[in-house]
This record gives C-alpha cells, structure tokens and sequence, in this order.
C-alpha cells in the first residue's frame, strides 16, 4: 500500500511544477483532491501516476498534468460559475468545486454521473449539480457561465456552448479528429472573441449533436 499523501506531493512537484503550472489555486486543489477515491480499487496505486487511467463505460480519467492545464487555462476566481461536459469519474468536478463558486457537470453514461456524484459527496464536495444528458447542449436553465470546459475531443467548437457563456467567458475544449486533438481555449469578449491554441492531447470522443455521432463499432467495442 503506498502512501497516497506523498504520492499526491510527488504528482504535483514532477508533473505540474516541473511542466510550468503556476496557478496557486490549481497547484493546491490538485494536491488535495484524493485522485485515488475516484478511480477503480484496483488502479488505486496508480491513481496519480502520469497518465490517465480507465474508468468503465470505455472512458477515462484524464492525466493529472491535463486536469491541471485546462484549469489553469480556465483562469478562474472565486465567485465564477463553471459548467463541465464530461462528469467521467468526477474528478475534474472536484478539482474545480475547490476553486470557484459552483460547479455544473454533464455526462452521457447514468452509471459514471452516479458514481461520480457518490464519490464527491462522501468526500464532502458539496458545490457541484450533476445532470444526465447530451452535454453539446449545454445547460442552458443555468447559462451563462464563467467557464466551460469539455473533457471530451470535438470535431468543432460547439455554438451551443459558446452561447452560453458569459461576457469575458472562457470555454476550454480539446478539438481536432478522433485520434488527436489541440487544446483551444476560446474567449468571449466585447471587442471580439478570441481562440487560442495549447498543447496537443488525446481524449475519448465526445458524443452528441455537436459533437460525434455515436459509432456503432466504438459503442460496441466498450
Ligand atoms: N472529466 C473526467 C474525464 C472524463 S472522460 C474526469 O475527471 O474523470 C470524458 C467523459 O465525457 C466520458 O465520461 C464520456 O462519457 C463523456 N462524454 C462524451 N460525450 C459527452 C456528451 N455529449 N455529454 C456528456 N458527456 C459526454
């Protein structure tokens, strides 16, 4: 059994300091947050190696060095309300619900939002709704946001979800085709919105009417 504290320390030291996170907010949710509570018991000595892992339903929990990176890129302050399309295993919630005032997750799969919702709530994260559904669009009875950020790759910006965001709101989304995606984080702003390239990364595919269609074969493979 390793010591998960350490781990955790370890993680934030030589996978986010090293690579250029600076955020004090982010360096500190993401050596609090107990990555090991959200992924299988079976993964847990693994949980804060640098890379993701699997969650069932063939997703992923996304590589701590990811997490960190586009919430840092999501900029955010206290009093901000955050919409998050893609709940997974729910650890990209909590790491938001530490810093910023109220956090909106959306995901495909009832049984991941569930456990996801469980698994926060026992860890006492108490600022973040959980909804069932098709995320492309958004949630629109609680727009606009401060900052939405997809943990899914998309084919495109969706326009639902930039409509839903507030002025000098940020929207960060991994896009490009189903094997590799480029960070983009786009800004909404009176005198004209801005899009903004990062790094390069790999998701799993968002699915729904802005996003991918759902394939066959790749629903059937999970
Ligand atoms: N943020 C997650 C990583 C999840 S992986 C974490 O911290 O663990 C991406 C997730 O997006 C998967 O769970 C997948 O089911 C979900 N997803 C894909 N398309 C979606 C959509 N249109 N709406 C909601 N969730 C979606």
């Amino acid at each position: 059994m390793i010591n998960f504290a350490q781990a955790r320390n370890d993680m934030v030291q030589k996978q986010l300091v090293a690579r250029g996170i600076r955020d004090p907010k982010v360096l500190s949710a993401l050596g609090e947050v107990p990555r090991h509570l959200f992924v299988d018991e079976s993964l847990r000595d693994e949980a804060y190696d640098d890379n993701p892992l699997p969650i069932g339903e063939g997703q992923t929990i996304s590589q701590p060095y990811m997490v960190a990176i586009m919430t840092e890129l999501l900029g955010l302050r206290d009093s901000d309300r955050v919409l998050e399309i893609g709940t997974g295993s729910g650890y990209q919630a909590a790491v938001l619900s530490c810093i910023c005032q109220w956090v909106y997750t959306i995901e495909r799969f009832p049984f991941l939002s569930e456990r996801a919702r469980r698994i926060t709530s026992v860890c006492n994260y108490r600022n973040i709704s959980f909804r069932v559904a098709d995320g492309t669009q958004g949630w629109p009875e609680e727009a606009p946001f401060d900052g939405i950020i997809v943990t899914a790759g998309a084919p495109r910006i969706p326009k639902t979800l930039v409509a839903q965001l507030a002025p000098g709101g940020r929207l960060i989304i991994p896009v490009g085709n189903r094997f590799s995606q480029t960070l983009k984080r786009f800004t909404r702003r009176d005198d004209g919105d801005t899009i903004e390239s990062f790094t390069g990364c790999r998701f799993v595919d968002l699915v729904g009417e802005h996003g991918w269609s759902p394939s066959f074969f790749s629903e059937w493979q999970h």
